[in-house]
């Protein structure tokens, strides 16, 4: 099986998520040369606040939506799992498909949603932060976890380092603060979930919560993470 390696995978819970939490990050990946590619768990069809909104039309409105960010960034390729929103569960079939797509793209670096986020916290996050972690160490490194996948050629890989966005516990600080307008532009995309309206405070908000993240950083603007790395 031959496909293009990606260094850079990002596993998200709902669309838009990648871009609240990594998307100034994945600006300087990309303009470094990595290929950055994102996996998007769920469809998203329970966000919103709309009585009149029906499912399949928000699924429809939100791919397009994640589509139009992911092309701002210059995300290589964007999978969609589909998974209902609001119904993930940690169930071996969905294991084994975050390790079939690690395994395919045998990125260095995986992102995904800190699963050990106290109290509130979207179980979607959760739960796809707890089965990429898995996914990771020991399922996609191992020569005997899935017979199947080897059979067709996806043989083991040894992920470099996972970043988890949301962390309580952040000990790995990105300098945003010249990406920080890409950020913003790809957050708006997602008019279904930020709104249309382009004088709404979105740019304060995310502007403060950036300069929370990079306290104590010698740089404006951050986003942070906490950092796993796996040695070899
Ligand atoms: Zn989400």
């Amino acid at each position: 099986m031959i496909t293009k390696q990606a260094q850079v995978m990002v596993i998200t819970p709902h669309p838009d998520d990648a871009e609240s939490g990594v998307a100034g990050t994945i600006v300087r990946w990309v303009s470094e040369g990595k290929d950055v590619i994102y996996v998007v768990c769920t469809n998203g069809d329970k966000g919103t606040s709309d009585i009149n909104m029906k499912s399949d039309e928000l699924v429809r409105i939100r791919e397009q939506e994640q589509l139009a960010a992911a092309k701002l960034l210059r995300v290589r390729d964007v999978i969609f799992l589909g998974y209902p929103d609001q119904a993930l569960e940690d169930t071996p079939e969905f294991r084994k498909e975050i390790v079939r797509l690690i395994r395919m793209y045998k990125p260095e670096t995986v992102v995904t949603a800190d699963p050990y986020r106290r109290y509130l916290w979207h179980r979607d996050h959760r739960i796809t932060g707890q089965v990429t972690l898995d996914a990771i160490f020991p399922y996609a490194r191992d020569v005997l976890s899935y017979p199947d996948l080897l059979k067709q050629g996806l043989h083991p890989h040894k992920v470099r380092e996972v970043l988890l966005w949301g962390s309580e516990e952040p000990n790995y600080h990105s300098d945003i603060t010249d990406t920080f307008d890409i950020k913003l532009a790809a957050l708006r995309c997602h008019k279904s979930q930020v709104g249309s309206n382009p004088s709404t405070d979105l740019e304060e908000r995310l502007r403060q919560w950036a300069k929370r993240m990079a306290e104590g950083q010698d740089f404006e603007l951050a986003e942070a993470f906490h950092r796993v790395e796996i040695r070899r």
